[in-house]
C-alpha cells in the first residue's frame, strides 16, 4: 500500500473486516487506512499473502474507496517505475499523479442526482394537486414535462430554488430522489472535415507509425514549423480513434499552444480532456474522469498529463519534445514527462511519436543507437525553400538601440515589400540594469545575486528570479545623482522601433504582455490579420504560431548561449535560433533571418549556418562524446538550498563524503555554489554524480539517497535529487 508520506516504503494492511463486505481491494484502488492516530487515503500497489510484520501487528483496511482501480495496470506500473527511477517516495508519486479531490477521497466516478415523479405524484398532478403549493405544482409540471424524471443539474439550470419544493414533494410521496454512478457512454468521435491530401513524407510517417499500432515503437517526427507535423498527429489520432483507442498528446505549455488544441477541436467532433496547471481542482477532476471513463478519447495536456488515465491507450504524441518544460525542475519529484511518455508507451505496448523541428541531442542519440526511428518532413506544403540565415557582425556595424544598421535596412526593405518582421530578444522588460552614471551603483535584488530589471511603463524595478519589486528611483539612492537604464529589453526595443518606424504598427509578445487567458491569442491575431507589421518578442514567439506573412526575422543577440558553463547552453541556443528562424517565410514568400553577434566566427554559429540544425547536432554530439557528457554518460544532481551558504555547502560536503565510500566507477563533482548562488534569500548549491552507465548510477543512488536523508545536516536544508538534470545552474 502506498501512502502519501515522505517515507520511501510501502505499508502492509489486512483486507477490510468483515471479509466479503464491500469490494475486494485490488492494485490501483484507493482505500482508507488507520495510520498512527490518523486516517489516510492510500492506494493499493500489490496484493500479497505475506508480510514482514507478524499478523498480529497488521491493521485492517477501514474502507475500500473505489469499485474499480483508478489506474490500469500500465499506468500503475509507470508510477512504480517513476518512483524507482527518480528515487522518490512512491506515495508522493502516486499522490502527485491524481487530482487533489481524489487524494482526499472523493469518488473517482461521477455521480448524478435525479428526481422522478412517483405514480402517486402523477395521479396527484392529474387531479390538479397540490393546489395550494404553487412551487411544488410547478416542479411537478417540469418533471412531468421532462418525461417524469429530470437531472438535478437540469433543474439547477432553471435557476429557481427548487430544492425546497422537491423535498416537500418527496415528503408527500409525490417524487423521489436517486443518485447513481454516471455511466456516460463512451464519447462518439466524428471526423468533422477530412484533412488535406498528405504529402509523400507525411503519408510515409503515418504509414510507419500506423503499422506499429498495438506494439511499442518510438518515432521521431522531425520537421520545421509548418512542415505538417500536426497534420500527421491528427491523421494518426484519427486512426487510433477509429480503432477504438485513446490518444494522449503532451505539449510543453498549454497556454502557449492554443492552436494545437484548436486544431484537434476543429478536426474531431469529440469530447476532449485538456489537463494543465491552469485548471481549477474541479475542472481537473472532471477532465481526469472523462479520460478514465473513455468519454474523452483525446487527452491533451502538459507535463503531469503523462500520468493521466487514458482508457484503452493506443498512441502517445509528444509535441516539441526538445522543450525544457517537459522536465519538472522544481519541487521534490523532478521527472521528464518526455522520457516517461516513452516508458509509458513501452509499458502499454503502443507507439510513441516525438515531434520537433529541433530534436534534443538525447533523442538524436537514441536515433543513432537504433532505439528510435527518425521520420522527416522536409518540405513545407506549397513551398520548398528554407529561410536564408545570415550573421551580422555587431563589432563592425553601427548599432542604435540594439539594432545594427544592416538589420534596420533589411527591416525597411521587407516592410516596404509588404512583409512582416519579427524581432527576437530573449529578455523582457525595458532594460536589464539600472546604473548610476556618477558612482557606478547598480540596482541589485536584495534576495538574489541578480540585478533588478527596469520596467519603464510600470515604473517598477523587478527581479526576474524571485519576483521582488520596487518603485523605479529617479535618483541614485547612494549619491543622489541621475540613474539610467542600461542594455536592451523587449519593452525598450519596442519603443525604439516605434520611433524608427513611426507609421508601422508594432506588437510585443512576452510574459509582461501575456498575463491572462486570451492575451496571447489577441497578439497573435493582430499579427495574423496583418493589423500589426512588427512583432517584438521573447522565447514565447517560438511556440507554434503561424504567421504566414512574416518574411524577416532579426535575432538581436545570439551571444548569451555561446559561452556558458552549462554544457546544454549551445543546444538551447541552436534550437532557439532554428525555431525563431522557422517563423519566417511560411506562406509563399521566402524568408530571411539575420542573427546579430559579436562572435561571427564561433564554430557553433558556423556549423549551424553552413549545415543547419543537423550539422550542428552532429558537431555538438561529437563534443559531448569527447567530454563524456550526457547522452554519453548519466548525471544526477543533488541540489540544496539553505539560509546560509555554510549550511548548503556543508550538507553537500557531508553527502559527498558519505557517497564516496561506495562510489567506485562514478565521479562526484562538487559541491559548488550555483551560478546565481543567492536566490530569493536562499543559498543554492549542487553536487553532481556522473556515471558511464545507467545501472551503476541507480545502484549508487538507491543507497546514497537513503544515507543523505539520514544526515543530521539534511534537517537544516531543502534538498532534492534531480536525475537526468536539464540545467546545471
Ligand atoms: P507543423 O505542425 O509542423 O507546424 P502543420 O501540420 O500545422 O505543421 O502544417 C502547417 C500548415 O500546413 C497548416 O496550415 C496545415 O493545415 C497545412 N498542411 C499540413 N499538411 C498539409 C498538406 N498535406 N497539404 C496541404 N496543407 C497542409
Ligand atoms: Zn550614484
Ligand atoms: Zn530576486
Amino acid at each position: 500500500m502506498a501512502l502519501d508520506t515522505p517515507l520511501r516504503r510501502l505499508f502492509d494492511y489486512l483486507p477490510p473486516a468483515p471479509a466479503g463486505a464491500g469490494p475486494e481491494p485490488l492494485p490501483g484502488m484507493r482505500v482508507r487506512v488507520p495510520f498512527g492516530r490518523q486516517r489516510l487515503v492510500g492506494t493499493v500497489v500489490a496484493v500479497t499473502d505475506s508480510s514482514e510484520l507478524p499478523p498480529e501487528r497488521l491493521k485492517p483496511i477501514l474502507e475500500v474507496l473505489d469499485a474499480t482501480p483508478l489506474f490500469d495496470a500500465h499506468a500503475l506500473e509507470l508510477i512504480l517505475w517513476t518512483a524507482d527511477y527518480y528515487h522518490h517516495p512512491i506515495g508522493e508519486v502516486l499522490a502527485g499523479a491524481i487530482p487533489k479531490a481524489l487524494r482526499l477521497g472523493v469518488g473517482a466516478t461521477e455521480t448524478e442526482e435525479h428526481w422522478t415523479v412517483t405514480p402517486a405524484g402523477a395521479a396527484a398532478h392529474a387531479a390538479g394537486e397540490p393546489r395550494r403549493a404553487k412551487n411544488q405544482r410547478a416542479l411537478l409540471e417540469v418533471l412531468i414535462a421532462a418525461g417524469g424524471s429530470a437531472r438535478a443539474a437540469l433543474l439547477d439550470e432553471r435557476g429557481e430554488n427548487w430544492r425546497e419544493a422537491a423535498r416537500a414533494l418527496q415528503a408527500r410521496g409525490f417524487a423521489g430522489r436517486s443518485v447513481a454512478a454516471l455511466e456516460r457512454a463512451a464519447g462518439t468521435v466524428r471526423v468533422r472535415a477530412a484533412g488535406p491530401t498528405l504529402m509523400p513524407e507525411q503519408d510515409d510517417a503515418v504509414q510507419q507509425v500506423g503499422a506499429a499500432f498495438g506494439r511499442y515503437a518510438a518515432f521521431v517526427l522531425e520537421g520545421v514549423t509548418g512542415s505538417g507535423k500536426t497534420e500527421v498527429y491528427l491523421r494518426l489520432s484519427e486512426r487510433a480513434l477509429a480503432a477504438g483507442c485513446g490518444v494522449l498528446v503532451l505539449v510543453p505549455e498549454i497556454g502557449l499552444t492554443p492552436q494545437l488544441v484548436a486544431r484537434f477541436r476543429e478536426r474531431f467532433e469529440a469530447p476532449l480532456a485538456v489537463l494543465h496547471s491552469g485548471l481549477t481542482d474541479a475542472e481537473r477532476l472532471a477532465a481526469w474522469r472523462d479520460a478514465r471513463t473513455g468519454r474523452a478519447r483525446l487527452v491533451l495536456g502538459t507535463r503531469s498529463a503523462v500520468f493521466a488515465p487514458v482508457a484503452d491507450l493506443g498512441l502517445i504524441v509528444v509535441d516539441e519534445e526538445h522543450d525544457g518544460s517537459f522536465k519538472q525542475h522544481e519541487g521534490a519529484l523532478r521527472y521528464s514527462a518526455r522520457d516517461l511518455a516513452v516508458m509509458r508507451a513501452s509499458l502499454a505496448h503502443v507507439p510513441v511519436l516525438l515531434g520537433s523541428a529541433t530534436p534534443s541531442l538525447e533523442t538524436l542519440h537514441n536515433v543513432d543507437a537504433g532505439r528510435y526511428l527518425r521520420l522527416r518532413l522536409l518540405r513545407r506544403p506549397g513551398e520548398s525553400r528554407p529561410p536564408l540565415l545570415k550573421l551580422i557582425d555587431l563589432r563592425s556595424s553601427a548599432v542604435e538601440s540594439g539594432l545594427a544598421t544592416p538589420a534596420a535596412l533589411a527591416m525597411q526593405r521587407h516592410l516596404e515589400a509588404g512583409g512582416q518582421v519579427l524581432v527576437f530578444l530573449n529578455r523582457r522588460g525595458f532594460a536589464p540594469t539600472l546604473l548610476c552614471t556618477a558612482c557606478g551603483w547598480i540596482a541589485p535584488c536584495r534576495d538574489c545575486d541578480a540585478r533588478l530589471t527596469v520596467h519603464l511603463a510600470a515604473a517598477r524595478l523587478r527581479c526576474h528570479h524571485c519576483g521582488a519589486e520596487a518603485p523605479l528611483p529617479q535618483r541614485c539612492p547612494q549619491c543622489g545623482f541621475a540613474v539610467k537604464p542600461v542594455g536592451q529589453g523587449t519593452e525598450r526595443i519596442e519603443a525604439a522601433l516605434a520611433a524608427r518606424f513611426p507609421t508601422v504598427p508594432i506588437v510585443r509578445l512576452d510574459r509582461d504582455v501575456v498575463r491572462k487567458r486570451g492575451d496571447l491569442e489577441q497578439v497573435v491575431h493582430r499579427m495574423v490579420s496583418g493589423e500589426a507589421r512588427i512583432l517584438v518578442g521573447t522565447q514565447m514567439v517560438t511556440k507554434g504560431h503561424d504567421f504566414p506573412n512574416l518574411t524577416l526575422v532579426v535575432v538581436l543577440n545570439a551571444d548569451q548561449g555561446l559561452f556558458s558553463t552549462d554544457f546544454r547552453a549551445a543546444e538551447r541556443l541552436a534550437q532557439t535560433i532554428v525555431q525563431v528562424a522557422g517563423r519566417a517565410g511560411r506562406g509563399t514568400r521566402p524568408g530571411e533571418v539575420l542573427i546579430q553577434t559579436e562572435f561571427p566566427q564561433h564554430p557553433l554559429l558556423q556549423s549551424l549556418l553552413e549545415k543547419g540544425y543537423d550539422g550542428f547536432a552532429a558537431t555538438a554530439l561529437e563534443e559531448r562524446r569527447q567530454a563524456e557528457w550526457p547522452p554519453f554518460s548519466r548525471l544526477a544532481a543533488v541540489r540544496a538550498s539553505a539560509r546560509t551558504r555554510e549550511a548548503a555547502l556543508g550538507f553537500l560536503a557531508e553527502a559527498r563524503a558519505s557517497g564516496e565510500r561506495h562510489a567506485a566507477g562514478l565521479r562526484l563533482l562538487g559541491p559548488v555554489p550555483a551560478a546565481m548562488a543567492k536566490r530569493a534569500g536562499r543559498f543554492h548549491a549542487q553536487l553532481l554524480v556522473e556515471s558511464r552507465e545507467r545501472r551503476a548510477l541507480h545502484r549508487f543512488l538507491e543507497r546514497w539517497v537513503a544515507e543523505i536523508g539520514a544526515l543530521k545536516s539534511a534537517q537544516r536544508v531543502r534538498w532534492a535529487l534531480d536525475v537526468d538534470p536539464l540545467e546545471l545552474f
